[in-house]
């Protein structure tokens, strides 16, 4: 066993069992405001369409090209955690509420890329974001640290081909704005979000001005 401890053949083969143990990551970054059955739809498609390991979902501190959300971001979060505590491969991740400020993906992708080298990264999108790409902070820098995934949504025609993968989903034309706009008028958001969402919203008496 001493032996095999400085046998270059053995760490070779350690190195590339270390590589192996790096997953592929589906990155789901958002406001959440409040997360809802279009993102988990999307999430879940993506997840087994690419098989991917993990997906994690990130709540926005401050989003950079959306008004502040109205909500805590502590809300948000704990919205994003009932939505998604029935599926193992669900996690949600609170760096961007941590690091505070404005939340550019390419910020977290960096540190991700620091902390958790050994794993693959696939950023996922709406059509709605990808059209947006060019306003986002070093768009060139994000194409290299994740691969880019877009799925098409209602509305959002694709304007520009760029180079990522495209994922096919039912297309759900829910979005939180929705959410929130049937709230304030007094309508039904069951099965707009998931169950235990729709009770905390409720609970909390959250959106309803
Ligand atoms: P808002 O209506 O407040 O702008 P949103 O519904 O777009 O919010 P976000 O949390 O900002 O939700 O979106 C996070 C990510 O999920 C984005 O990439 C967005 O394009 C994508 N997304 C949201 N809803 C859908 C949907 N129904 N179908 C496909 N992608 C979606």
């Amino acid at each position: 066993a001493k032996d095999l401890k400085n046998n270059p053949v053995v760490e070779v083969q350690a190195e590339k069992l270390k590589a192996h143990d790096g997953k592929q990551i589906g990155i789901f970054g958002g406001t959440f405001n409040p997360v809802h059955i279009g993102h988990l739809l999307v999430a879940e498609q993506v997840l087994s369409k690419l098989h991917l390991d993990e997906i994690w979902f990130i709540p926005t501190n401050i989003p950079p090209l959306k008004n502040a959300p109205i909500v805590s971001a502590q809300d948000r979060a704990n919205m994003l955690e009932l939505a998604t505590q029935d599926n193992a491969r669900f996690q949600v991740k609170l760096f961007e509420l941590f690091r505070g400020g404005v939340s550019y993906t390419v910020d977290t992708l960096r540190y991700l890329h620091e902390i958790y080298p050994e794993n693959r990264y696939y950023l996922i999108m709406g059509s709605d974001q990808v059209n947006q790409l060019f306003e986002w902070k070093e768009p060139t820098k994000l194409a290299q640290l994740a691969t880019l995934v877009g799925i098409q949504r209602a509305g959002y025609p694709q304007k520009a081909r760029l180079p990522m993968i495209w994922v096919d989903v039912p297309g759900i034309d829910v979005s939180s704005t929705l959410v929130r706009q049937t709230i304030a008028v007094g309508g039904s958001i069951r099965y707009l979000v998931p169950k235990t969402v729709l009770n905390y919203i409720k609970k909390k008496g959250l959106y309803y001005e």
